[in-house]
């Protein structure tokens, strides 16, 4: 179990745009990141926040994601 100072943690929000998180490590988390963010829209996720501001083509793929699983749950 790693233990985060919160130094590291306002570090890993504010860091710059380099994504830690490959496209296929975010994809496999997508799912599970959308679902978060709509039970908890303060949902923060560092990692896929990161790789999210990084990359369009995942950042895409979560709204449209995000849009479609929103959409089902007013349904
Ligand atoms: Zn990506």
């Amino acid at each position: 179990m790693t233990i985060r100072t919160p130094d590291a943690v306002v570090a890993s929000l504010t860091a710059d745009t380099s994504p830690y998180l490959s496209c296929d490590e975010c994809f496999e988390r997508v799912d599970q990141y959308v679902d978060a963010l709509l039970l908890d829209p303060q949902h923060a996720d560092p990692a896929m926040h990161a790789h999210l501001r990084g990359c369009a083509a995942c950042r895409e793929e979560a709204e449209a994601l995000l849009e479609l699983v929103a959409a089902d749950a007013v349904r």
